[in-house]
């Protein structure tokens, strides 16, 4: 009978959340098998998520950057044109950069990748199937579920990656296409049919909900609805998919709007109407493992599931699917594995959209703080306002705070405009440390830097912008 090998821990799944699970508990001291069946390491986030988007989102925008806002500043650029497949083998080669990062990472701290398709047992047993049939059985004094999420399919447009596109797909399509159809209004929609948009094909967004970006602040959503229609965006709200046609070279999607129906005929169609936890080699039932209503892995604030040292952690256990959130999940759940007094709180998350311009937003939007019936202010300020901003030309935007009306506490924050994404940690560390609108008002903000809005927004929220 194959051998039974042991570890302290064995991780099941090797992206954000179980790579680093692992490296952290290998640091605590403990032995760590983390079990992947991907050729790579690194997950959807590293391997056809964050990353490859991220790129090729860097890459389209320097081409619209050239096309649109090179002239403004005396660039004279003639013929700019895309040569895909270049910018499709530099993402390859970025996403290579960080997988290989990993392997290193794991061969630097000891950690034992085992290879192969994991299949939770009872008495915390991972069986580990190889490409080549071989099986190898781990057993964990504990063991750390981070086996993630998949997207979420519609039973009329099922994935094929050539024309009705996941995630997968949509980063590596031969071509640009004529019309891409975006089957729902969220994050990964928005951002890679930017990606696509900017690169020269027309892209409608089809939304079931009423707005884009549901569950964001309201004055936020309002505002990227507005740019990025803009841009060019066709984004058609309150829109329901009812069907589609798929054939060799293209999908015809019959939609309906207040009871009207029509159809967008598209070469390619992403759906991205969200994701699903992926427990493909669990069998909740069979194990007594608790799950909640949406099928998502249930854990107490130290990950720990309802089965004795089964831990769980990431997309798999639901909430908000981000590789930050995955990341510091795996952190607690290694630390309280080495025995360290640690919990999770998930109330300064932050949430970015890689648009251009960016989104960024931490804590409570200012309708959930108005629901809650807590007296609270506003202070706002505009990039337009702001010295960088204009030498860059980048006057789109906002930072919103909305904060308590006594204590002055920050509840929540919320930005659209350039690199906003990096702008929102410092807001992210006051909430931390509970701080409020004044600690960031009254701090030193360098000039000329794009922070100093954020600043100004903290100063507004006590009434005393100086800029405005
Ligand atoms: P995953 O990254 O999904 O990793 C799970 C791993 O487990 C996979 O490698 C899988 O192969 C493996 N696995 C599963 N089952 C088994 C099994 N039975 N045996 C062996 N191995 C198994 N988040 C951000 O924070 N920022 C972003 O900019 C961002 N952009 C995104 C863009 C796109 C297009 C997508 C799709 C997602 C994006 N995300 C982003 C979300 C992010 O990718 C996820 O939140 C993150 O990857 C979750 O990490 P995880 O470790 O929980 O799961």
């Amino acid at each position: 009978s194959p051998t039974l090998h042991s570890a302290d821990v064995v991780v099941l799944g090797g992206g954000p959340g179980g790579y680093v699970a692992s490296i952290r508990a290998a640091q605590l001291g403990l032995s760590v098998t983390c079990v992947e069946f991907d050729k790579t390491l690194g997950g959807t986030c590293v391997n056809v998520g964050c990353i490859p988007s991220k790129a090729l989102l860097q890459s389209s925008e320097h081409y619209e950057w050239l096309r649109l806002h090179a002239a403004e500043h005396g660039i004279k650029v003639d013929g700019a044109s895309i040569d895909l497949p270049t910018m499709m083998a530099r993402k390859t080669d970025v996403v290579a950069q960080n997988t290989k990062g990993v392997e290193f990472l794991f061969k630097k701290n000891k950690i034992t990748w085992a290879k192969g398709y994991g299949t939770l047992q009872p008495g915390n047993v991972v069986e580990v199937k190889a490409a080549d049939g071989t099986i190898s059985h781990w057993q964990g004094k504990s063991v750390i579920i981070a086996t993630g999420s998949v997207p979420v399919q519609l039973p009329f447009l099922k994935f094929d990656e050539k024309r009705v596109l996941s995630n997968v797909g949509a980063l590596s399509i031969p071509e640009v296409p004529k019309h891409l159809v975006v089957v729902g209004g969220g994050v990964i929609g928005l951002e890679l049919g930017s990606v696509w948009r900017r690169l020269g094909a027309k892209v409608s967004v089809v939304e079931f909900l009423p707005t884009i970006l549901t569950g964001n602040d309201d004055d936020l959503v309002k505002e990227a609805d507005k740019i990025f229609r803009k841009q060019g965006l066709e984004i058609h709200t309150g829109t329901k998919v009812t069907g589609a046609d798929v054939y060799d070279d293209g999908v015809r999607v019959h939609v309906e709007k207040d009871g009207v129906a029509s159809h967008l005929d598209a070469d390619y169609v992403l759906v991205s109407v969200g994701r699903k936890s992926a427990i493909g080699g669990i069998d909740p039932a069979a194990l007594g493992l608790a799950m909640g209503a949406r099928g998502e892995i249930l854990v107490d604030d130290q990950q720990k599931t309802n089965l004795p040292g089964v831990y769980a952690i990431g997309d798999v256990c639901g909430g908000k699917l981000l590789a930050h959130k995955a990341e510091e999940e795996g952190v607690i759940a290694a630390e309280v594995i080495a025995g360290k007094p640690v919990h999770m709180h998930h109330r300064t998350i932050p949430g970015i959209v890689y648009t251009w311009p960016e989104l960024a937003t931490v804590g409570l939007t200012e309708q959930e703080v108005k629901a809650s019936g807590r007296v609270y202010r506003v202070g706002k300020f505009p990039f337009s306002a702001n010295g960088k901003a204009r030498t860059m030309g980048e006057t789109q935007g906002f930072v919103k705070f909305v904060v308590d009306k006594d204590t002055d506490e920050i509840l929540g924050c919320h930005m659209i405009g350039p690199n906003v994404a990096d702008l929102l940690s410092e807001v992210v560390l006051a909430m931390e440390y509970r701080g409020s609108a004044e600690d960031i008002g009254i701090t030193v903000h360098s000039h000329p830097t794009l922070s100093e809005t954020v600043k100004e927004a903290a100063l507004s929220a006590l009434g005393r912008a100086i800029h405005m």
